[in-house]
């Protein structure tokens, strides 16, 4: 799901995308100053690696993500949110969602046995 940066206004624009068990849902509003802020949800689940034995664990996920995606590049810092540039006036919800899902993959996660 790709969405041209001049698609989003004020109104929340929502979107809903579904990949290997996870469900991306949410919306995008203009913030101004080229940004767009999006509000989102990932839930489901995903296999990992034990950090410390490397059995699958199965971590379920619920997380609430809140972040503003800037129209070309953004200089400065944002005194609520985290800012993700898009230099090709797209917004892509499924990369998006893979740097979220590696974020949390990057994290310790050990199984039942470690813990
Ligand atoms: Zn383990």
């Amino acid at each position: 799901m790709i969405i041209n940066f001049r698609k989003v206004t004020k109104t929340p624009l929502d979107f809903n995308i579904e990949s290997n068990n996870i469900v991306f849902k949410g919306s995008l509003k203009y913030d101004g100053e080229n940004l767009v802020l999006l509000q989102a949800t990932i839930t489901g689940s995903i296999d990992l690696d034990c950090y410390l034995c490397a059995n699958e664990v199965v971590l379920p996920l619920n997380e609430d993500v809140e972040f503003l995606i800037s129209d070309g590049a953004y200089s400065g810092l944002h005194d609520d949110y985290d800012v993700v540039e898009s230099f090709d006036g797209h917004i892509n919800i499924e990369e998006l969602l893979n740097s979220e899902i590696e974020l949390i993959k990057s994290g310790y996660h050990s199984c039942e046995d470690c813990k």
